[in-house]
Parts: structure tokens; sequence; C-alpha cells
């Protein structure tokens, strides 16, 4: 089962506590299908348990009946769920009950079906049943509601920037003749989640950004010293070199005393690191007493 729908499934879990939201939940789930005027109210799920969800919403919170028809697309065998309320009557009764009138050229959401923030959340839960996805928390963190009208979207997006105090900075394009408001990001998205009463898909999210996060700042180390290893048999390479050259052209007694040991003891030891070739030394040194040292034989190598 993909995020989206495991969110969704969480969220039906929830029982509305109030009247109040349930209206607001049954409002956003029917808004959002487009299809929301006297002459036809619908809207289409793949979701078994947002079809039934709605057709529950609308029964306890407006007293209309829901139909549900379920219909199995042929290619890749996925089910849709068709719910839509039948009867002139009861559609004009849901739509009064929402303060929309019987007739509306632009389709856009009636605040007055949420003057408390309770209904606002129960009423952008139904939006996120209706047209929302989530993208899974492994390939990425986006949340999107697909809407098909600008208005209703833009309204959307703004209810969404006032959610909860959550600070959501939501964006709208068009794509592909729909208008869809989404938010970027683990935490917004999270937030996003979390508010509508996903708390398990939220924290799901949270440890999947946690998981690749830890991931990422180990290979970042690792490549860190990967690239520490490397410069470090680099200079020994380099310094092995110099040594050979000096041997064969004037032989190691030409260097001055207190390079001949080094020399010798770095051409013999080429994958110890500087701190443990001064500890080989007659006379311990330091790590940066060796390689300044080191570094003497090189330029003394070079002048050859
Ligand atoms: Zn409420």
């Amino acid at each position: 089962m993909s995020f989206s729908s495991q969110t969704k499934q969480e969220l039906c879990r929830q029982e509305p506590e109030r009247d109040c939201c349930r209206k607001a939940e049954c409002y956003g789930i029917f808004l959002f299908g487009g299809n929301f005027s006297v002459s036809g109210v619908s809207f289409q799920t793949e979701n078994a348990a947002v079809a039934h969800r709605a057709a529950q919403e609308a029964a306890e919170a407006a007293g209309v009946y829901a139909e549900i028809v379920s219909s199995i697309v042929r290619r890749g065998g996925k089910t849709t769920y068709s719910v839509s309320i039948p009867g002139e009557d009861q559609r004009r009764r849901l739509l009064h009950g929402c303060f929309h009138r019987s007739a509306e050229v632009n389709l856009r959401v009636r605040e007055e079906n949420f003057r408390s923030d309770c209904c606002l959340q129960a009423f952008l839960r139904g939006a996120f049943l209706c047209c929302g996805t989530v993208t899974d928390p492994t390939k990425g963190y986006d949340a999107e509601f697909s809407v098909p009208y600008m208005r209703l979207a833009s309204d959307l997006c703004a209810l969404l920037s006032r959610a909860g105090g959550l600070g959501l900075q939501p964006a709208l394009v068009n794509r592909q003749g729909r208008f869809v408001v989404y938010l970027r990001g683990g935490e917004a998205v999270a937030d996003l989640l979390a508010y509508l009463g996903a708390q398990n898909a939220a924290m799901e999210l949270m440890q999947a950004k946690m998981l690749k996060e830890m991931r990422n700042n180990l290979n970042r180390r690792n490549n860190f010293e990967t690239a520490n290893i490397d410069k470090t048999a680099s200079a020994a390479a380099r310094q092995r070199l110099a040594i050979e050259r000096i041997r064969d052209a004037v032989g190691l007694d030409a260097l001055p005393e207190d390079l001949r040991e080094l020399a010798q003891i770095r051409y013999e030891n080429p994958d110890l690191s500087l701190r443990e070739l001064g500890s080989l030394l007659p006379q311990p040194m330091s790590r940066s007493g060796v390689n300044h040292r080191l570094q003497r034989i090189v330029e003394f190598a070079e002048r050859l």
C-alpha cells in the first residue's frame, strides 16, 4: 500500500469529536471533488476507506445518503470508487447546509462553515482525503492537493497557510489543467500530517528523514576520511621518491645529520603516519617536527 493510502486510512480511523467538525470534514471531502452543485455532487477515490468515510459523514452530518459505486479499471486492476449524492432534494439540502447557493458559477470555500479552529482542521482533513497525496518519505517530502478550480485552489492555499499556527508556506501551480497546492520539505509535510491527525504517518516520515540524514553524514565522513588517507598516502609516496633520488644521486650521507635517520626510517616504513614515524626516532619527535623535517628532505631532493 502506498504511503498516501496508508495516511488516508489512518485519518479515516479518527472519529471527529464534535458535530461541527464532522460537518466541516464532510464539506471538505465533497467540495474538493469539484462537482458540488444541485445538478450533481460527487467525487472519485481509489481508497475504499475514504469512500465509506464520505458516505458516513454525509449521513451523520448532513442527513443525506450517498451512493458508492466501485469499478475496476481493466488495465492495472485498480478499483475506483465513485461517491455521489443522488436526488436533487438531497443535494440541495447538503449545499444549503454548507452555505452554498443553488447556482454558483465559481466554487469557493465558504468560511462560514468553520468559525473555530477545530473545524478548519477537520475541513482540511476532508480536503486531503478527497484530493490529497503525500510522497513516500523514502523518495521525498511532498504533500499535494490536486484541485479542479483555480479559485478553490487559492482559497485552500490561504487556509493552509494559517492552519494551526504551523507557518506552512504552500505554493500553487497549474499542472495539466489541475491546480496543485503543494508543500515541500520534511518538517512542513510532517507538521501537516500531524495537524490533520495522522500522527503515525508524521512520525514515520520524520524517522525516514532522520535515517537519511544519518546515512548522508556517514557517507560524508567516509569520503572525508578516504580523502585524508589518499593525501597521507600520496605525501608518503612523494617523500619516498625524494629519498630514493637523494640516495641514488649523492647518497643519504649527504643529508644533514638530523634528516638522515628520519629519511632511512621513512624509506623503510612508507605506511606509517607522521606521529608513528616520530616515535621511532632515537629521540622521539612530535608530528609537526617530523612533518617539517620531511619537507626539508623533499626540498633537498628538489635542489639536486
Ligand atoms: Zn469543530
